[in-house]
């Protein structure tokens, strides 16, 4: 499954995060879930809808989608080159899919600063610059090959093109996942290299409690590294939270203001930029929330439930989650209303599609 790779310097709070992360089944006491490994945490994605359609259809049991963290080493300055965990770290980066970025904001002279010193976007350009000179060295080992290829018409001059334009975008100092979002790169142009800057990323600034209710500085720290999400938490805050049960867990997040936990609004965002979404299902058996791409057809969403269903494919039953909440979950209404769709092969599927395919066995 896809991995989200969590990053930054030391002493910065992905520890306490990620710890923070994996005990969070907080709002949300039927949702499994597990830790495969030490530094993996699949984490459950919020979804209000799941709860309220156990209720109408009379089920106990909710499976939502889920969202795997990774917890990477710190990284330092030199890591390009071997420093510190260096090698280790790279290789770990490399097979997330996305790159969790947490910055230290928070003042706490008790806590050490690597750098001696509260720099968000120093920190930030600490690690970039780490990943940007790892691509470099990939494109930089790619090229002579690449060349003598391109003489020996191997292979297609527009990727050698591309691959020197992402070379140049890097020596420049920029991302390639930030220069794709300005239409300076195409990423799938670029995809063979496995660029660990063309990854999708998110930036997570561990704020204390007076940062996370101050609009101008998050606006400036966001504005920063857009067109990338960024998240505003306290690590410390949201560790404590997942330390309560749920009711006084949805008190605490009350009193400091705030409608959904951090780690929460994290999950809901990685999941986002891995290219995920969800379509439900609802039964007395289960209310279960179906991970796939986006842009997926009907079929391929059959194909996640059993492979049966993908082969057999003959149409798929569905109803808007809005729709089926405002019948009451009855399927006479909902057929009376004209709300049933019944849809075919080509329909890509959409986020609330609550289904039923029908298939031959
Ligand atoms: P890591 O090295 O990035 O994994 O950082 P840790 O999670 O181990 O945190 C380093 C230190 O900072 C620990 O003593 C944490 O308790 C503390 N810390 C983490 N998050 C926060 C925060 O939001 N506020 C404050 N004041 N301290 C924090």
């Amino acid at each position: 499954s896809l991995t989200i790779g969590i990053v930054g310097l030391p002493n910065v709070g992905k520890s306490t995060m990620f710890n923070a992360l994996t005990r969070n089944n907080v709002l949300a006491e039927n949702y499994p879930f597990a830790t495969i490994e030490p530094n993996t945490g699949i984490v459950p994605l919020p979804d209000k809808r799941l709860p309220v359609l156990a209720d109408l259809v009379h089920t106990e049991k909710i499976v939502p989608a889920t969202v795997t963290f990774v917890d990477i080493a710190g990284i330092v300055k030199g890591a390009s080159e071997g420093e510190g965990l260096g090698n280790k770290f790279l290789a770990n980066i490399r097979e997330a899919d996305a790159i969790c970025e947490v910055v230290r904001a928070f003042n706490d002279d008790d806590i050490v600063h690597v750098n001696g010193k509260i720099d968000p976007a120093d920190d930030i350009e600490t690690i970039n610059t780490e990943l940007m000179l790892a691509d470099l060295q990939t494109i930089e080992n790619a090229l002579p090959k690449l060349e003598k290829d391109l003489r020996g018409k191997k292979v297609d001059a527009g990727y050698v093109d591309a691959v020197r334009k992402a070379q140049s975008i890097l020596e420049a100092g920029e991302t390639i996942d930030h220069a794709a979002a300005a239409g300076k790169i195409d990423k799938a142009d670029v995809y063979d290299l496995h660029l660990m800057t063309a990854k999708p990323f998110i930036y997570v600034f561990n704020v204390d409690d007076n940062e996370l209710a101050d609009e101008e500085m998050k606006k400036r720290l966001a504005d920063s590294v857009a067109p990338a999400q960024s998240i505003f938490l306290n690590a410390q805050f949201e560790s404590d939270l997942t330390d309560l049960d749920e009711n006084d867990a949805r008190e605490m997040l009350a009193d400091a203001g705030l409608e959904e936990s951090g780690l929460d609004q994290l999950a809901r965002v990685g999941f986002d930029v891995l290219g995920l979404q969800t379509f439900l299902t609802a039964g007395v058996k289960e209310v279960r929330a179906w991970q796939i791409h986006q842009g997926w057809t009907a079929p391929q969403a059959a194909g996640v439930i059993h492979s049966d269903f993908e082969r057999g494919f003959i149409k798929a039953d569905i109803v808007s989650y809005d729709d089926f909440v405002a019948a009451k979950g009855s399927m006479t209404e909902i057929k009376e209303e004209g709300k049933l769709r019944q849809e075919g092969r080509d329909y890509v599927m959409q986020d609330g599609d609550i289904v039923e395919f029908k298939f031959n066995v």
